[in-house]
Parts: structure tokens; sequence; C-alpha cells
């Protein structure tokens, strides 16, 4: 029986040095804010990412993949998550773009507690910046290409075994013929399995090519309703998120006051949302919250009601924790996500990233008991397991340990979440679905 870990991501050094900058000032938000990070000492923030540069510094794919391997097994199959990350760094004001160069001068002066946190920082910057901060010309290079052909690469040589999605940033459209490349890409044998979108990155869930005019006609979503093509999209209000401080968006955002999905230039007349927002949210909690809300999400499931969609993390720790320990309606992410999973056929969540936190956070014995065993079978059928690796390394967790510990909470139910529901959702990715054509005379 075929096992998968349906959420990794298969980053490389060339992928990640050409977005540099953007990785480099989520470092650093990383270090300096501490909403970011349940971890509060600076040593142990840097060690975190000390581990993840280890693995990023992989010069393919697959290096990653055979690491992986080694601890899986060859029974399993696994599901790299791409992402286009370039448009998160463009400021939506031309000439004004100093987003980047800002965060890079202040990463270069930020000093560190002690000597050890010091050096491993240096190594950090060093590895993104080209070891000069002034030199900035892969600002805005693409990875996009590099990590699709990366992916295809990898996928020629395990088909069986590698089931990448695509990255999908609707802003891509503006330089290529994005639904195009999806079709030539995407669905039964092609190399791509299914869709990745990752919204904080600063594009809405409505924007007209994911979601079709205001009348309903085309979209990406509709595209993928009708193949049954599977969709990962992040939940929850953390994670990684754009930079830039102004960002022209199409579609909706999620309005504060009134609680609902309103059209941005509503609120916003150029349809460019500007940063800061709220000063108590976190940068990152603030896109999350205005593009990936779950109020746009039911929005785009009522008239997509059939999508074959993962929120991925299950709605993040903060939101898992308060639903576990406090109650389901401050847990609302989470709530909302199986709210969805036991009103939507083919909405489901992946179990990624999930780390026990100590004091502070959930266990993972804890989600199992207090939510898995308790949700209903049809809700229950519709979760999945993932690892997040290698992100996972800034958590400080080895895909072993990660591993057993599912192993050892799960039991035998581990056959259900990393294979037949991940199957499940999979399927019409890789096999073709019948699409019944009515009779014409
Ligand atoms: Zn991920």
């Amino acid at each position: 029986m075929k096992y998968y870990d349906v959420h990794c991501h298969l980053f490389t050094h060339d992928i990640l040095s050409r977005t540099g900058s953007s990785i480099l000032s989520f470092l650093n938000r990383f270090l300096t804010d501490s909403k970011e990070d349940s971890c509060t000492d600076t040593d142990g923030r840097l060690r975190r990412i000390s581990g993840f540069i280890d693995t990023a510094l992989a010069d393919d794919a697959l290096e990653t993949f055979k690491e992986m391997e080694s601890v899986y097994g060859a029974h399993f199959a696994v599901c790299p998550l791409c992402m286009d990350l370039k448009y998160s760094m463009i400021d939506a004001r031309p000439g004004d773009d100093h987003t980047a160069a800002e965060t890079v001068a202040a990463v270069g002066s930020y000093e560190p507690d002690n000597r050890g946190s010091y050096w491993s920082f240096r190594r950090i910057v060093n590895f993104f910046s080209g070891n000069h901060y002034s030199a900035l010309p892969n600002m805005f290079a693409d990875s996009f290409l590099t990590q699709i052909e990366e992916m295809e690469r990898l996928k020629a040589r395990y088909p069986d075994r590698v089931y990448p999605f695509f990255p999908v940033d609707p802003r891509r459209n503006r330089d290529c013929d994005l639904m195009a490349l999806i079709k030539q890409k995407v669905g039964p044998g092609k190399p791509f399995v299914g869709i990745k979108l990752y919204p904080a990155l600063g594009f809405s869930v409505t924007d007209p090519f994911l979601y079709g005019s205001e009348k309903g006609s085309g979209g990406l979503y509709a595209y993928c309703e009708k193949y049954s093509i599977p969709i990962v999209t992040h939940s929850g209000f953390r994670g990684y998120a754009a930079l830039a401080k102004r960002i022209e968006v199409c579609g909706d955002i999620f309005h504060t006051e009134s609680g609902r999905p309103v059209p941005v230039r509503e609120i916003y007349p150029d349809g460019i949302v500007s940063f800061p927002i709220k000063e108590k949210m976190s940068e990152i909690t603030m896109r999350g919250y205005l593009f990936n809300h779950p109020v746009l999400w039911e929005k785009v499931l009522n008239r997509y009601p059939k999508l074959y969609i993962n929120f991925a993390h299950f709605g993040g720790d903060k939101f898992i924790y308060k639903y576990i320990h406090e109650s389901s309606t401050s847990g609302y992410y989470t709530a909302e996500i199986l709210r969805f999973m036991a009103k939507y056929p083919n909405v489901y969540t992946d179990l990624s990233c999930f780390v026990d936190n100590g004091k502070k956070g959930y266990s993972l014995s804890e989600v199992k008991k207090e939510i898995y065993d308790k949700t209903k079978l049809s809700v229950r059928k519709k979760f999945l397991y993932g690892s997040d690796y290698f992100i996972l390394k800034f958590k400080e967790c080895s895909l072993q340990n990660y591993y057993a510990r599912f192993r050892e909470v799960f039991g035998s139910e581990m056959r259900k979440i990393a294979s037949v529901n991940t199957g499940r959702f999979l399927r019409y990715g890789m096999k073709p679905k019948r699409i019944w054509r009515r009779w014409l005379w």
C-alpha cells in the first residue's frame, strides 16, 4: 500500500537564493518579532534557521528527496509544494520599492546577542545576500521556471513517488498565459498533480483569475472543480507572507468591521492595500487576515462546492490550541475548516508541521484525542498526513522523530491519514476523471 506525505517542500539553493531578499527579510522578522514564533530567545531561533539553511543548501531537489526517502522507505510518495515568490516583494507603486533594500539593510545592522549566534547569523546572511548587502541584482530574479523544471526532472525520475503541486500566484498571469501553462503542466499524465496557493503572498482568493468574473464565468477554480484537480492552500494567519508595503489586489478582501468579504475597491479606491493596517497584528498575520480569511473561502466554496481543496495546517498552531483549550469559537480558523469539511464533500485538511509545542502549545495526541477521534466519520476521513519538511526544521524537529511520533499517536489510523485519505484526495490529479457529456443530437 502506498503512503503519501501530502505536504513537503523541496526548495533548493538555486531557488531560494534567487528570492534571497524575501527569504532574508522573513528570517529577519522571525528573529526579531516575538509574535511570529513561540521560541523567545535569539539563540534558539538562530539554531532553527541554521538547521533550515543546512537543507536549503541542497543543490537539487533530489538530495532532499533522498533524505526523505531514507526515513520513509520506498513505499512512500511525496507531494512537494512549489511557491511563486516573485510578486510578494514587488511594491505596487513603481519607483517606490524600497522594501527589499530596507530589509536587507535592517538585517545587516542586526546584532545578535553573543558570538555563537553572531556567526550562525553571518552564515545565514551571507548565504542569501551573496556576501554583501548592497548587491541586490538577484532580488527580483525569478525562480518560477527553475522550480517547475526542477520538479519535472524529479517527476521524470520517480513518476510514482513524486507528485508536485504547481505554484499559482494570479499576478503571474500579467507576464505569461498562466492558464495555458497550467493546462499544459497540471493533471493526469502531466508532471504536476495539483495546484498550490499561498494567498498571504499578496493576492485575494477571489482574484478573477482564480474565481472567475463576478458573473461566474471562467477561472481556475472552475477548471479544477470540473476535473477534480486538487488544490492545497495555506490556512491560518501565520507562516510566510508578502513583504511589500503596498499591494495591488483584485477581488475581495476581508472587511473587519462587517466581517464580510468586500471588493477591495470599496475600501481602497485604487485597489492598492497599504500596510501596516493594524498595529496590534504582526505583518504576517495582517496579510493572512485580509487575503486568506475563512469568510473569503466560504464565498469560493459557495460557488465551487465540489472543489478538491486541502486547507493545510488545519488553521495553524494558535487556532488549534484555542480550539482544544478554550472554545471552538475562539479556535476560529480551525473551527471553520471543520465546518467546511462537514459541509463540502471534497474539503480536506492536512496535519503538517505538527510538532508538540511544549507548555504553551497543543500536543499531537491532544489533536488526535480531542478533535480527530471526536469528529464524525465523514469528516475524519478527510484528515491527511503531511510533514512540511524541510520547513519543519524551523521547529528543530527531524523528519525521523516527526514520523515516529505520528505512528505512535495515530497507530492503525496512520494507514487512513497517510494512504486511504491522501490517495482519495489526489486521485483525479493522477487519473482522469470521467466527465459525462450530455449526448447531443
Ligand atoms: Zn508548507
